[in-house]
């Protein structure tokens, strides 16, 4: 095996290939049949537990995590890759067709990187676009469509499966991606997997649309082009990690040094002229280190889906892993079953993880006052 060093990646480039969205665990339910988990959605046990009479499963927790998505499930433009032209806010259209003409690289940088904060991202990078991080086909979403609406398309055989294999090109001149990490509520994500550790994820998903629903805007009205992302078109933990955010740990998941894996991560892809950041290499190499002797994250895992290997490694457990890049690799198969059990994320390995900086872990109830 070739590999080149390509710090803070090793990489086979011999056999890396552009990622397939349709691989991801959550997709795959929608047509991989030899998956357990294979057309099974959240509400398959949601009863039972809310009679099990358990702490942080009865109706009033699940109503929570529920409406936590309704920004991100609902709202057709947290996704859009353009202005919709027909609709005016009533502040005219044509002095944002104008590029704004930026003279001070740094000050421009810096202003951008406000805005992303002050739409409610809790940090923010910028990297130069690397696309090898792009999805090679991935799930694009029919204009002005909500997330929620695209998979009830797939679902109900409506829509076929090209909307999952749709090839991603970037248009001409995107050349940035502006990375925004949501910080999810402490307290909450301390409960997992309990159901307030869902709504803490469901609710930084709706913050993430939100933010880049107007950070998007924020960029064509200075007359550049915005592609608002979600998970999709693009890996996004490389994507952070190029930005300067932090680097990848044993539990898969990105770490930063403000709040650990207790974040979620969009992003907004852009030919605007901006500064890159610098890999974060001593967190970097610190968070290397620290994973190989910590197995706090593995010792959380109900489903066994964190190896407890010392290294990391080439060898992928599923096929939806993103195979040649020496890493620690997550059997997500059976993350995803212990979700579709506990009818929610689960979010064990982000509260264990000593970087979420989690100083007490509070029950459901605790949470509730
Ligand atoms: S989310 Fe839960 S089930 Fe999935 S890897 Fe983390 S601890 Fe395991
Ligand atoms: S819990 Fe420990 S091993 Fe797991 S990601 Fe965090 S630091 Fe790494």
């Amino acid at each position: 095996m070739q590999t080149k060093k390509d710090f803070p990646y090793e990489i086979d480039e011999n056999s890396y290939h552009r990622f397939e969205q349709k691989y991801n665990v959550l997709y795959r339910r929608l047509w991989d049949k030899s998956l357990p988990t294979y057309g099974k959605i959240f509400e398959l046990n949601i009863d039972n537990h809310i009679n099990s009479g358990e702490d942080g499963y009865s109706q009033i927790d699940f109503a929570l995590v529920a409406a936590g998505w309704t920004v991100y499930e609902k709202f057709p433009f947290a996704f859009s890759w353009h202005r919709e032209e027909s609709i005016d806010i009533g502040y005219g259209v044509d002095w944002m067709k104008e590029k704004y003409p930026v003279r001070d690289l740094k000050t421009f940088t810096e202003k951008t990187k406000k805005a992303a904060e002050f739409y409610g991202a809790s940090l923010v990078g910028i990297a130069d676009v690397d696309k090898r991080w792009i999805y090679k086909t991935g799930f694009v979403r029919p204009a002005l469509t909500s997330e929620a609406d695209s998979k009830e398309r797939i679902r109900k055989g409506d829509a076929s499966n090209s909307i999952l294999e749709s090839p991603i090109n970037l248009p001409e001149g995107i050349n940035k991606v502006i990375v925004m990490a949501i910080e999810m509520d402490q307290i909450a994500i301390s409960t997992a997997p309990a159901q307030p550790a869902s709504a803490a994820a469901a609710v930084a998903y709706s913050k993430m649309a939100f933010a880049i629903a107007c950070l998007g805007e924020f960029i064509r009205n200075l007359g550049y082009q915005a592609i608002q992302c979600g998970n999709d078109t693009a890996l996004s933990i490389p994507l952070a990690i190029d930005a300067g955010l932090g680097a990848l740990g044993r539990n898969g998941l990105l770490l930063t040094p403000e709040y650990g894996p207790r974040v979620r991560i969009c992003k907004v892809f852009t030919d605007m002229p901006l500064i890159a950041d610098n890999l974060n290499l001593i967190f970097i190499k610190k968070v290397e280190n620290f994973c190989k002797t910590c197995y706090k994250c593995a010792d959380a895992c109900e489903n066994d889906a964190i190896t407890k290997d010392k290294d990391p490694s080439f060898k992928p457990v599923t096929i939806s892993n993103n195979p040649s890049v020496k890493k620690y690799y997550v059997d997500v198969e059976k993350c995803f079953e212990f979700w579709i059990e506990n009818s929610g994320d689960c979010g064990s390995c982000i509260a264990a993880c000593p970087f979420s900086k989690i100083k007490r872990f509070s029950s459901s109830s605790e949470f509730w006052k």
